[in-house]
């Protein structure tokens, strides 16, 4: 049996209304993303992450509720490899199916609070380019494949780029970069 983090609430929220209009807690305006420029963007959002995780408090909860940068770092990095698998699956199925996938749950059983915060930059780097070569095949009538997430959303690979978009960047401002 899992033990269950009580500090943190579990955000189980639908975000795809961050599809229809700016995201009032980040500023982010997924619906003016372009999103044959989400693949290229990897990299330098990467490069980031590894400055937030140079941070000598990157370990630390500045609030009990909230993930300590290291943890969000972690978040970050399997959002990336779940990311890939998703648009791997949009290229390949129609409508791709998605499993659920319960953050908050992942940040437990991957003991996101105690890894290595070099090493977490390592693997946000191997995986932010994985991801930008599988959004790289990604082209022309691709962006209308079709998607369903297990809560019942529905995508396409364009407005799930534009999704996944806001979500980096929704979680850089989570951590003040
Ligand atoms: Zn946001």
């Amino acid at each position: 049996m899992t033990t269950t983090d009580t500090a943190i609430e579990p955000d189980d929220k639908d975000w795809t209304w961050v599809l229809r209009e700016p995201c009032q807690e980040c500023g982010f305006d997924a619906a003016a993303t372009d999103p044959a420029s989400v693949g290229s963007g990897l990299a330098g959002q990467a490069a980031a992450w590894r400055r937030v995780l140079e941070r000598p408090d990157a370990r630390e909860r500045r609030r009990p509720d909230r993930w300590s940068d290291l943890e969000y770092a972690c978040h970050v990095r399997d959002v990336l490899t779940i990311f890939t698998g998703r648009f791997e699956q949009v290229l390949t199925e129609d409508p791709a199916r998605f499993a659920n996938w319960d953050q908050d749950v992942a940040a437990i059983e991957g003991d996101y609070a105690h890894a290595d915060p070099a090493s977490v930059a390592g693997e946000i780097d191997v995986e932010a380019a994985r991801l930008a070569a599988v959004l790289a095949r990604v082209d022309g009538a691709d962006w209308e494949r079709r998607a369903l997430r297990s809560n019942g959303s529905e995508f396409t690979a364009a407005t799930l780029a534009q999704y996944l978009q806001h979500d980096l960047a929704h979680h850089l401002v989570d951590v003040g970069a």
